[in-house]
Parts: C-alpha cells; structure tokens; sequence
C-alpha cells in the first residue's frame, strides 16, 4: 500500500518463525522509518513482554503495538486470528499460550519419530540448530534443516512433499477453534482481526467467521492482489470492522517481502491499537 507514513501491523520474530530477534526488528522498523509496529508472533507474546522486560519498548519515533497470531482451524482450512492491542500479562491468554507452546513440543517430537521412519536421517538437534533462540519450533524450521542437510531441495519442496497436511510427515496439531481465540485475545482487552483472508481460501468461510466478535480485518497484505483488496476492503465495511494491514515479515530468504518497510499501510489504520503500557506512560 505504500505511504509517506508508514506502518506494518504483522511481523515475526525468533520467538516464532521469524529470522530477526525483537531488539533486530525494533532496529529494522526504526531504520524504515516506520511509525507503527504490531509484532505479531505465533501464539506467543514472548518476544514483547522480552522487549518490555529489559526496557526496550519502542514508544517515542517507532511505537510498538503488541500483537499475536493465533493458528486455528475450521472446516480443514488455515485460519489465522491477529490479536492487537491487550495486556501482554493476561493470566487466561498466558495460560492458553503455554498450553499451546507443550503441545508444540509434543508435535515436533512426534514429527521427527516420523521422518526418521520414513528414512530421513535428520535428529532434533538438527532441527534445534536451525531454529536458534526460536522458542516457538514449527514445521518451517524442519523443513530449512531438511533443505540444509541435503535432503530436500527447497522449502517448497519440503512443505510438498512432506510436512504439508495430508503428506507422510504431517502431524495434526491442538489449535484453538476460531470462536476460542477471538474470546480469548477480547478478554484480554483486545481486539481480534482475521488475517490474511484470502489465504483461508474460501470466501464464503471467511464470510461466516466475520460473524464472530472481530474488531478488524487484515485487509492489506502482500498476497492480496488490487481486486482482492477491493474485495475485502466492501467486506470490513459491511461487517464495520476496522481495515488492517501488514507484511508478514518473517526475513526469510524464500518469503515476499525481504525487508522490513517494503510493504506498509497507512498510519492513520494502526494509530487506533496504540496504547503505551500503563508503566510506560
Ligand atoms: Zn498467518
Ligand atoms: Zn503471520
């Protein structure tokens, strides 16, 4: 969307499959010339309360908006829900998160005990190395050590072959239902948005969520071609949700965009998330 003011509202980090670490991303947003930043990791919110905690909470030229991503599911389709704009120390959100976090654990244990069945010689150190400092390890981490250690081609490849839903190597995963997350981000004070609509691949299903208790819709996002934004732009107007936007930034060599402030939305869309954290004020 490109503007004069610019600002991203979905971006990951090493707390989950990002490649940059918070304090990377701050830096990035600050050198773009960002105003508003939404850090949007995968069922944590680690990588904030981390920036929060040691006093690195961007406030002043960059503003941080806290952010998550959860992934859900409904009808076998990809459902992700962004949360914007809660209390990073709610006590239902934190237990819900370390629910997700151990069975995430569980999975790629079971992932593992499964490709080695199917002969690929590759161990969770393998796995662990690639991941670094991530806490959150997922399916995009096995696959960059299944390309690393020669036994994939690509990334692609991987997801294709292997660990995509239906391939040998895919393992169901315990995800909130749709109705679960958006009451969970809207007890904590915030606001749920449904991501990146168009990746749930069927409109008529993105249409139905929208009757849950949505405050936004990720409207803006590097995979929406101009018709889809028009598309969904009418939709959020129909349902009166806000318009979001983002980049879903994650530094990734194989993944658009590769920078930071390469695709960005109006600041007018994310100044309305922005409340500095009580202590911060
Ligand atoms: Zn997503
Ligand atoms: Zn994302």
């Amino acid at each position: 969307m490109g503007s004069a003011m610019p600002s991203d509202m979905h971006v990951h980090t090493t707390f989950s499959d990002g490649r940059l670490t918070p304090e990377e991303i701050v830096t990035a947003a600050k050198a773009a010339g960002l105003t508003y930043l939404a850090i949007t990791d995968h069922d944590t919110v680690d990588g904030i309360r981390h920036l929060y905690e040691n006093g690195l909470y961007p406030l002043k030229t960059l503003r941080l908006i806290p952010g998550i991503e959860f992934s859900c599911e409904e009808d076998e389709h990809d459902v992700h829900i962004l949360g914007y704009d809660f209390d990073i120390y709610n006590q239902e959100l934190a237990d819900k998160v370390n629910e997700l976090s151990e069975s995430r654990w569980t999975r790629f244990s079971q992932m593992m005990a499964r490709l080695q069945e199917l002969g690929y010689s590759i161990t969770e150190a393998d796995v662990m190395q690639i991941a670094g400092s991530s806490r959150s390890i997922g399916r995009a981490h096995v696959a960059r050590a299944l390309v690393k250690k020669g036994l994939m081609p690509t990334v692609h490849d991987a997801f294709e072959k292997l660990l995509e839903h239906g391939c040998p190597a895919y393992i169901p995963h315990f995800r909130l239902q749709p109705a679960e997350a958006v009451a969970l981000i809207r007890q904590a004070g915030g606001i749920p948005v449904l991501a990146h609509p168009k990746l749930v691949g069927d409109d008529e299903l993105v249409s139905s969520l929208l009757t849950l208790d949505f405050g936004g819709l990720e409207v803006y996002y590097p995979q929406h071609d101009a018709s889809d934004t028009v598309r969904y732009k009418a939709l959020a107007e129909r349902h009166a949700l806000r318009l979001t936007g983002g980049s879903d930034f994650h530094a990734l060599p194989h993944r658009e965009p590769k920078e930071l402030g390469v695709f960005t939305i109006d600041d007018a869309l994310a100044e309305p998330f922005f409340h500095p954290p009580e202590a911060l004020e």
